[in-house]
């Protein structure tokens, strides 16, 4: 099996900032646009596991890789957010 570190940390990001952003619709097509947004991005860091074992020597909790993981969300979460996919309505302003 082969993973995405990124793609672990993104999806991480994602449920711990969501609260943030109000207006923000959540459906499974605005969660998926979010997270392409900002993996699209990010550069992809691949790891194989082995016989399950995910192997982790990638250290990607560094500062700095984990604030610009964050920035990336945050602007999906904004871009979504404005006008949703799903075609559910923006929340009016105010
Ligand atoms: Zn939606």
């Amino acid at each position: 099996m082969i993973h995405n570190l990124v793609e672990q940390h993104v999806v991480t990001a994602y449920d711990q900032l969501k609260g943030h952003f109000p207006g923000f619709c959540g459906c499974e097509v605005c969660r998926s646009d979010v997270l392409v947004y900002a993996l699209n991005r990010l550069p992809a860091r691949y790891v194989a596991s082995v016989e399950g074992k995910v192997v982790t020597e990638l250290n990607l909790d560094k500062d700095q890789t984990r604030v610009t993981i964050e920035i990336h969300v945050m602007e999906g979460f904004r871009k979504v957010t404005l006008s949703p996919r799903c075609g559910r309505a923006a929340r009016p302003p105010k």
